[in-house]
């Protein structure tokens, strides 16, 4: 890796990427990182990381990072100090506070930051501004997980460890692509097939875990609740559900029953696709098993009813006692690296760190008391809102932190018109991505070489990031350019280092009570960690749940808002591809040159009928708009399917992408959309 060994310094941290949380050393020669190397004591993956985490490390040092301050100036982005640009911003903020009151501003915070970037933007929107309008991109993935569970549950988090995953009994991975988005996770799915483990793959699209399963129920996207109740169906026509821990643990039982008997499993199969015999043995190999697992992922949670889909999992897993226990529960792998800790410090418009309601008097009181200001009592808008309420001229200003929702939101059109509509924007980031090149200042985040803190974990486990580098040309920590800015607001944030702000939430947060930076250590600790004796909790529910009884919720099927039609006969959905994350790791040369393009893929029915070729170039409409990208031949999706990413700027799938929402958590339908293809005349 790049140096003598003698002469390379080795920083044990964890990976940016995705949520999986894969520890690696960087290797740094000379203030620059040369090369990412692993040994088996990293928790997750020991030895082992995907190709993302072992190249795409490289994108710390592209020549695109952002190096100074920006602010616009004759409608061009200049360099500036950061004196001028922090004041300017104070100045902004200040003069749309009083002119049109607190709400009128509104923040992003990031899933690709610390917890304690996080922990620090939030309070900064709640105490310094004096609004709940923070929100992060957990709103675009998991947030139906995090309603769905804590309706069910108590606790919007995945129940198990992913060290438990090879000693599986079944496994029922739906709408999950894991060998591409969490590919860590994918292998120790395929390492449970060879130790004995029965695989039930739900999904639409040909994905490699298909080639490694018992099972492949082929759904029709969007059916996921049909295709539950199913198979409730008939666990409960054999009796194979299990009734003591129903009776004990659970309520709600009854409403569900009574909801079941309608779907039949000819109805049931009428409605997926998938043949009724196959609902049979699907529901043979989960309920009847010793132990069962259930694994999901945004082909869950991006539909228009995707609280619905997760509840109806929870459903599945308290009908057949599957919670509670090692290889038994219900796991939402979450996209990015500290998308759950993003949740868990509270930039989220309706609760403080810890889950707290804002809307609760004694919760804000606390708040208040530690904060020692007086905290609003209104929920604030959820991503989607805030671009409305830009557009109907309600929010004035944003400050948006490692988010680039002008190419990662559905109709992202539409989205960037909210974005313009402001009186100022704020970027902060490490690129100038789409949406900085819409702002009126930008600030250069440090990268997570750059800086000390904690990401955690999809499995609740929180881990160091640990400094390796300085940060590039002038950038700085987002925690302490946060900082700095709130201290010209009047309010001083006094954090030497990220250890005292993680003090600060162990204080306020009871999932982090007994967290703290010097107690991690290499392994991290699975929260909930009660205090200073506790050492963690590998997984959730064991005698009782958060909410005390698990609640069964009655829900009825419900599909996509938009579906094909004669003038847009095709339906799209997008997903990741292994190569990339996001938009980020196309600022990796080394990713970049292995997966350089969009490849829609098409199956070969279609083809045929459009007269469309392998490697052509064609046009993709919805109604939103039109991209052109090349297409791939395959039977990996259904006819009258089409298949894209979101990862290329050049054909930037969001652009066509419908901006539905699911009714409860505002989480786009990026899952479904009616689309058609058109060839490109010369
Ligand atoms: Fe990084 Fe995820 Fe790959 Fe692990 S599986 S190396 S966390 S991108």
């Amino acid at each position: 890796a790049g140096g003598r060994p003698w002469e390379l310094k080795k920083v044990r941290t964890t990976c940016p990427f995705c949520g999986t949380g894969c520890g690696f050393d960087l290797n740094v020669r000379d203030g620059k990182i040369v090369g990412v190397t692993t040994d088996a004591s990293a928790p997750v993956n020991g030895r082992f990381l995907c190709v993302k985490g072992r190249f795409g490390i490289d994108l710390v040092h592209s020549p695109e990072r952002l190096t100074t301050p920006l602010i616009r100036k004759n409608n061009e982005l200049v360099e500036a100090e950061w004196d001028e640009a922090l004041e300017l911003i104070a100045s902004k903020f200040k003069e749309i506070k009083n002119k049109y009151g607190a709400d009128s501003l509104g923040a992003l915070s990031s899933a690709r930051c610390t917890n304690e970037d996080n922990y620090v933007m939030q309070k900064f929107m709640r105490v310094v501004i004096g609004t709940n309008n923070v929100d992060h991109c957990a709103r675009v993935c998991h947030a139906p997980s995090v309603a769905g569970l804590a309706t069910s549950f108590g606790s919007g988090a995945m129940t198990n460890s992913i060290k438990e995953i090879p000693d599986s009994k079944v496994i029922f991975a739906i709408g999950t692509n894991a060998t591409e988005a969490h590919p860590i996770i994918g292998t120790k799915i395929k390492q449970a097939v060879r130790n004995g483990c029965r695989l039930i793959v739900v999904d639409p699209r040909r994905i490699e875990l298909v080639n490694h399963a018992e099972l492949w129920l082929r759904l029709k996207p969007g059916t996921d609740i049909a295709l539950i109740n199913g198979i409730m169906q008939i666990i409960l026509a054999h009796g194979w559900e299990d009734k003591a821990f129903i009776e004990e643990r659970t309520t709600g039982f009854e409403n569900l029953r009574e909801l079941l008997r309608e779907y039949t499993p000819d109805k049931v199969s009428k409605i997926t696709g998938v043949p009724e015999e196959q609902l049979y043995r699907a529901a043979e190999i989960y309920a009847c098993a010793e132990r069962a697992q259930i694994f999901y992922t945004l082909g869950i949670t991006e539909h228009t009813h995707g609280t619905d889909n997760v509840m109806s999992l929870a459903n599945l897993a308290m009908l057949t006692g599957n919670v509670g226990k090692e290889n038994s529960g219900v796991n939402p792998l979450r996209g990015q690296n500290n998308v759950q800790g993003g949740c868990d410090m509270g930039a989220l418009p309706n609760v403080y760190p810890g889950y707290q309601q804002v809307t609760d008097p004694g919760v804000r009181r606390k708040f208040e008391g530690a904060w020692g200001v007086t905290l609003s009592a209104q929920k604030g808008y959820m991503i989607p809102d805030m671009f409305e309420a830009s557009l109907a001229g309600q929010l004035k200003a944003m400050y948006i932190m490692g988010e680039d929702p002008a190419t990662t939101d559905a109709d992202s059109n539409h989205v960037r018109r909210g974005l313009q509509a402001l009186d100022f924007l704020v970027v902060q980031d490490i690129f100038l991505t789409e949406t900085a090149k819409l702002a009126d200042v930008v600030l250069p985040g440090a990268s997570f070489a750059e800086k000390t803190g904690t990401f955690t974990n999809t499995e609740r486990r929180v881990q160091m990031v640990n400094q390796a580098i300085d940060p590039v040309g002038n950038a700085k920590a987002d925690w302490k350019i946060i900082c700095d800015l709130a201290a010209i607001m009047g309010h001083h944030f006094d954090y030497e280092a990220p250890a005292e702000i993680m003090k600060e939430i162990s204080s306020l947060t009871p999932q982090y009570a007994g967290i703290r930076h010097e107690r991690l250590g290499i392994k991290g600790m699975q929260w909930p960690v009660f205090g200073e004796d506790h050492e963690g909790t590998p997984y959730l529910h064991k005698d009782k749940f958060t909410r005390g009884k698990g609640l069964f919720m009655p829900i009825e099927a419900a599909y996509a808002k938009e579906m094909p039609d004669e003038e847009y006969p095709l339906l799209l959905s997008t997903g990741r591809k292994l190569q990339h994350y996001n938009v980020s790791t196309l600022y990796s040369a080394s990713l970049f040159e292995h997966a350089p393009e969009e490849l829609a893929e098409v199956n070969p029915l279609d083809a045929e009928k459009l007269g469309i070729k392998d490697g052509e170039i064609v046009a993709v409409a919805s109604r939103r708009g039109e991209i052109r990208s090349r297409i791939v031949v395959t039977d990996k999706v259904l006819p009258g399917m089409v298949f894209m990413t979101f990862h290329y700027k050049d054909a930037p799938a969001n652009f066509i992408t419908s901006g539905a929402c699911d009714k409860v958590s505002g989480t786009y339908e990026y899952k479904v959309c009616a689309v058609k293809i058109k060839k490109i005349e010369e």
